[in-house]
C-alpha cells in the first residue's frame, strides 16, 4: 500500500476505506482498497499506519490491491474472472448477424 500510494501521518482506523464487519458475533476489519475477502489474509489492523489514500482518496487502479497482486502472479494469457474474451465477442457478433473475419 505504501509502495503504491505513499504514507499519511495517521492511522487506518480513521480512514473511510477502513471497514468493520460483524459475522457470528465476531468482528472483522478490512481495508476496502486492499481487498475484502472472507480470508484472514485480507484482515486489517486499526493501528496500521495510513497510506496516501487517507482519508478517502480514490483508488485509481480500479481494482483492489489483492487482485492486482494475484494478477501479477498469473499467466498473462489466462483470462481474468468476469473478463470478456475475444472469442466471446466474436460469438456475440455472429449471433447479432455481423460477419466474422
Ligand atoms: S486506504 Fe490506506 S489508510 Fe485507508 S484503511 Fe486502507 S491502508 Fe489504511
Amino acid at each position: 500500500m505504501y509502495y503504491l500510494f505513499g504514507k499519511a501521518d495517521r492511522k487506518c482506523k480513521d480512514c473511510e476505506h477502513y471497514r468493520t464487519f460483524k459475522y457470528h458475533d465476531k468482528s472483522y476489519r478490512k481495508c476496502e482498497v486492499y481487498g475484502i475477502t472472507q480470508s484472514e489474509a485480507s484482515d486489517w489492523k486499526a493501528g496500521y499506519d495510513a497510506c496516501g489514500l487517507f482519508p478517502n482518496k480514490e483508488n485509481t487502479y480500479g481494482r483492489d490491491i489483492m487482485e492486482l497482486r494475484f494478477c501479477n502472479n498469473r499467466d498473462p494469457e489466462e483470462q481474468i474472472k468476469g473478463q470478456i474474451s475475444f472469442f466471446d465477442i466474436k460469438k456475440q457478433e455472429g449471433k447479432n448477424g455481423k460477419q466474422n473475419d
